[in-house]
C-alpha cells in the first residue's frame, strides 16, 4: 500500500512542484498542464486495446502512453543501457508491433482523445480509493511474467496429459516464498484445493502491488472439475486469494472451520460485486465428499483457533495434508492433546505427507505457547504503569489469553490496529473470550495508569501500523510516556530486520521500558521448529513426502530432515510453485513431471493500467532508481520547426534549479537533434522515429553527464 501510494504522490508532485517553481524552465503554463494531465492519466487512465503498442522493430522503444485530454502521444525509448535489454517486454504476446504511424500522429488537437473516456478514473476517485487503504473492488488482477520465470515459460506450451489413474498434487503457490499458499490435488475427474492465500507485495521486486495470488490457470482450465476449497485455518496467507480467485475456478464450496469461515466472509465483504462464497462450515474431526474424493479433517495447533489437517483418501493410501502447524509441548514433550490428535494415523496407509517448513532450520522445540502465555500474565501482573503490548494481529490465541489475563486482574484493554479489530471482531462474535474489559481507545485518558493495557499492531516495523505512529508521535489518542512498558511479544521477521530496528530506536528514544523476546520468552512462533517437526514424521508412517509452506531452501533442508530419518530420497519431491507431482504406478512411485501449470506471478494492484503489467513495474523501479526526466517540444507538423526552446520537466533525478547548465545543453541538445532530424528526412514528419532517436539521444547525453540513467519521456506537441 505504501509503495501504491508514493506511485500516486509521483504524480501529485508533478502538479505541487509546477506551484512551488521547482519545475525548471515550465515557461510554459500550457505544456506543464498538459504534462499534468499525462501523469494523471499515467496511472489511471485504461487504454483501449490498440493503445499501447510497440514500436516495430525498436528494442527497448516503450509504449507509448496516451495521453487524457489532450492527444499526445509520449513515446519514448529507454535509456541504452542494461535497462534496455527488453527484459521489461516479456510479456510480448500483448504487444502488438505499431503498424501505422497514422495512429501516433501527434497533432495537437484538444477534441481528440486517444484514451477509451469512460475508462479514465479521476484522481479524486483515485485519492478516495487510496484513502480506503482497502483493496480495490476494481483492482485489477494481472498476471505478469516476472523476469525470474522466463526460463520456465517453455512449460506452458506442452499440453498436460490426463491424470489417469495417477494423483496428482500442484502446488500453485507457496513453495518459493513464505505467502500464497494454495495446492491442487486432483484424482480421477476431481479435483480438490488446499487453501487460497496471497502474499504480499515486495517492495523491491514488485513495487506498488497490493498482493501478489497464486496463478489459478489450470483450474480455471479445469473449473468443471473443481469440487471444493479446504481451508487448513484463518490466515491470510492462506485465505486472503479467496475474493480473487473464487469466481475464476467457479465458486466451489468452501469448507472449513469456525473461525476461518468468519474470516473469508468478512474478507468477501470488501468485494460486494462477486458472489458471495458458498461457505460450509465444518468440524475439526469431520469426513467430506467432494466429487470422488472422501477428506476427514482433524485439529492441529497453531496460532489461530480451529486450525485443521487433512487426510485425503485415495485408492493407494491416505494424503495427510498438513500446513501450518506447531507442536504443543513442555520443555520438548509434547503434550497428551498432541500425543493424542496424532495416534490416529498409528495403523493407517499414509501414502504422502506434506508439511510446513517455515522454521525447519530452528533446532529443537519452539518454546511453549503455555510459557509465553504465564511470562506474559506475569508482567500483565507486575506493571504498575501503562502497559503496551506489541503483536501480531494473526497470533489470536495469545490475544485471547492476554484479555483473560487483563480481566483477572481488573485491568481494561484498548485494542488498536485495523488487523487486529478485526480478528477482536471475530473473537466476540464467537464469544470466544470476556470482552467486557476491551474498552476504545478514547476512553484511555481516562483509565488509570496501572489498570491500562494497550495491545496493538505494528511490532515488524511496519509504517502505518498503530505502534509506529505511537513511536512516531504521531498517534491521534496514544503518546508513549517515560513511564510506559512497552513489551514486544514477536520475533522479527528476517526481511523486517532493519524496520524493527528503526521502531527500538524510535521506542527507547521515547524512554519508556521495552521488553522483547531476547529479554523474556514472551513470544513464540506458530511454526513448529526442527524437533517438532520431526516428531510429527515420526508420528505419521508416510511412504511419500513433500515439503511445503516456504522458501526453497526451507524446503530441502525439510527434505533432509526426512531423509535423516529414513525416508528414502526417491520418495521426496521438493516442488516449485506449479510443479505437477504425480503418485504414479498404482502408488509406489512419486515423481515431479518435466512440465509445469502456468506458474507467473499474478498481481493485484489497484492502479493497473494494462495487461503489460511488467512494463510497469519496470517503470517504477526504473524510476525509484533514477527518476523521470522529460523533454516537451512544441512542433510545426508541416515544417518540423520548433515552436520555442523546449520544455523540461524531471523528478528525482537531478535537482535542476541547481543544473542550469545540464538544462541549458539538454535543451540545445533537443533543438539540434530535431532540427537534423528534419534535415535529413524530407516530407511529413515522423513523429514516431523523431520522439526515439531524441530519447535515444537525450538517455545517452544523460549518462555521459551524470552517470544516472532517469526515464526518459520525449514529448512532441504537434501544432
Ligand atoms: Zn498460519
Ligand atoms: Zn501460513
Amino acid at each position: 500500500m505504501n509503495n501504491t501510494n508514493s506511485n500516486y504522490n509521483a504524480g501529485s508532485s508533478a502538479r505541487g512542484a509546477n506551484n512551488t517553481g521547482r519545475t525548471s524552465n515550465n515557461r510554459s503554463g500550457g505544456s506543464a498542464f498538459s504534462f499534468r494531465k499525462r501523469s494523471d492519466s499515467f496511472s489511471s487512465a485504461r487504454p483501449s486495446s490498440g493503445a499501447f503498442r510497440r514500436t516495430s522493430g525498436s528494442i527497448g522503444a516503450r509504449p507509448s502512453h496516451t495521453t487524457g485530454s489532450r492527444s499526445v502521444n509520449t513515446s519514448g525509448p529507454r535509456p541504452s543501457s542494461a535497462h534496455s535489454s527488453g527484459s521489461g517486454y516479456r510479456s510480448g504476446s500483448s504487444v502488438q508491433a505499431r503498424t501505422s504511424s497514422r495512429s501516433t500522429t501527434t497533432r495537437f488537437s484538444p477534441t481528440r482523445n486517444h484514451v477509451a473516456a469512460p475508462q479514465v478514473k479521476s484522481s479524486t476517485e483515485v485519492k478516495r480509493k487510496m484513502a480506503k487503504r482497502q483493496p480495490s473492488l476494481r483492482s485489477t488482477i494481472r498476471q505478469t511474467r516476472m523476469n525470474k520465470d522466463v526460463g520456465k515459460m517453455k512449460s506452458k506450451n506442452i499440453p498436460i496429459p490426463p491424470v489417469g489413474d495417477n494423483i496428482r498434487i500442484i502446488p500453485l503457490g507457496g513453495v518459493e516464498e513464505i505467502g500464497k499458499n494454495m495446492t491442487a490435488i486432483e484424482i480421477g475427474n476431481d479435483i480438490i484445493v488446499v487453501d487460497a492465500g496471497f502474499q504480499f507485495k515486495d517492495p523491491n521486486e514488485t513495487p506498488g502491488i497490493d498482493y501478489i495470488i497464486p496463478n489459478t490457470t489450470y483450474l480455471e482450465e479445469n473449473k468443471d472439475r473443481v469440487r471444493a476449497v479446504f481451508i487448513t485455518h484463518g490466515h491470510l496467507d492462506h485465505i486472503g486469494g479467496i475474493p480473487y480467485i473464487l469466481s475464476k475456478i467457479g465458486n466451489p464450496p468452501i469448507y472449513t472451520r469456525q473461525f476461518g469461515a468468519i474470516m473469508v466472509a468478512k474478507k468477501s465483504e470488501e468485494f460486494p460485486h462477486i458472489p458471495k462464497p458458498d461457505i460450509k462450515i465444518i468440524d475439526g474431526n469431520e469426513t467430506i465428499i467432494a466429487g470422488n474424493i472422501r477428506v476427514e479433517t482433524f485439529p492441529i495447533s497453531h496460532t489461530i483457533p480451529d486450525a485443521m489437517g487433512l487426510i485425503i483418501n485415495t485408492p493407494y493410501g491416505d494424503i495427510v495434508f498438513i500446513e501450518d502447524v506447531r507442536v504443543d509441548n513442555i520443555d520438548g514433550i509434547p503434550t497428551d492433546e498432541e500425543v493424542k490428535q496424532y495416534k490416529r494415523f498409528k495403523d493407517r496407509n499414509v501414502l504422502l505427507l506434506t508439511l510446513d517448513s517455515t522454521s525447519v532450520e530452528k533446532t529443537g522445540y519452539s518454546i511453549s505457547e503455555n510459557i509465553v502465555v504465564k511470562n506474559i500474565d506475569k508482567i500483565i501482573k507486575d506493571t504498575h504503569s501503562r502497559l503496551i503490548i506489541g503483536t501480531f494481529a494473526s497470533q489470536v490465541e495469545r490475544i485471547l489469553e492476554i484479555i483473560k489475563s487483563a480481566e483477572r486482574y481488573g485491568k481494561k484493554v484498548v485494542i488498536e490496529g485495523r488487523s487486529m479489530k478485526t480478528n477482536m471482531e471475530i473473537v466476540k462474535h464467537l464469544k470466544l473470550v470476556d470482552t467486557k474489559c476491551i474498552v476504545p481507545v478514547t476512553e484511555v485518558e481516562n483509565i488509570p495508569p496501572d489498570k491500562l493495557i494497550m495491545l496493538v499492531t505494528g511490532a515488524q516495523g511496519e509504517e502505518f501500523a498503530a505502534l509506529m505512529r505511537m513511536a512516531n508521535k504521531n498517534h491521534k489518542y496514544i503518546q508513549l510516556r517515560k513511564t510506559d512498558t512497552v513489551l514486544l511479544s514477536s520475533s522479527i521477521i528476517p526481511t523486517n530486520h532493519m524496520a524493527v530496528v528503526n521502531l527500538k530506536d524510535r521506542l527507547f528514544r521515547s524512554g519508556a521500558k521495552i521488553i522483547t523476546y531476547l529479554d523474556s520468552d514472551v513470544h513464540a512462533s506458530g511454526h513448529g521448529n526442527r524437533g517438532e517437526l520431526q516428531w510429527i514424521h515420526e508420528q505419521i508412517p508416510y511412504k511419500f513426502f513433500v515439503p511445503l509452506h516456504g522458501y526453497h531452501y526451507l524446503l530441502k533442508l525439510h527434505a533432509e530432515l526426512a531423509e535423516s530419518i529414513g525416508t528414502p530420497t526417491d520418495n521426496i519431491v521438493i516442488p516449485d510453485n506449479g510443479s505437477i507431482i504425480e503418485i504414479r504406478e498404482k502408488g509406489t512411485k512419486i515423481e515431479k513431471l518435466e512440465m509445469k501449470v502456468p506458474h507467473e506471478i499474478v498481481t493485484v494492484d489497484g492502479f493497473a493500467v494494462s495487461e503489460i503489467q511488467n512494463v510497469v513495474l519496470d517503470d517504477r523501479k526504473l524510476l525509484s532508481e533514477a527518476g523521470i526526466f522529460v523533454v516537451v517540444a512544441s512542433l510545426n507538423t508541416r515544417t518540423g520547426q520548433l515552436k520555442k526552446s523546449p520544455d523540461i520537466i524531471s523528478r528525482g533525478f537531478v535537482y535542476l534549479r541547481e543544473s542550469q547548465d545540464l538544462l541549458r545543453k539538454s535543451r540545445f541538445l533537443t533543438k539540434k537533434i530535431l532540427e537534423d532530424y528534419m534535415a535529413k528526412n524530407q516530407g511529413p514528419v515522423d513523429f514516431d522515429k523523431m520522439k526515439k532517436k531524441l530519447g535515444d539521444e537525450m538517455s545517452k547525453f544523460l549518462l555521459q553527464e551524470t552517470a544516472k540513467q532517469p526515464l526518459v519521456i520525449p514529448v512532441l506537441l504537434g501544432v
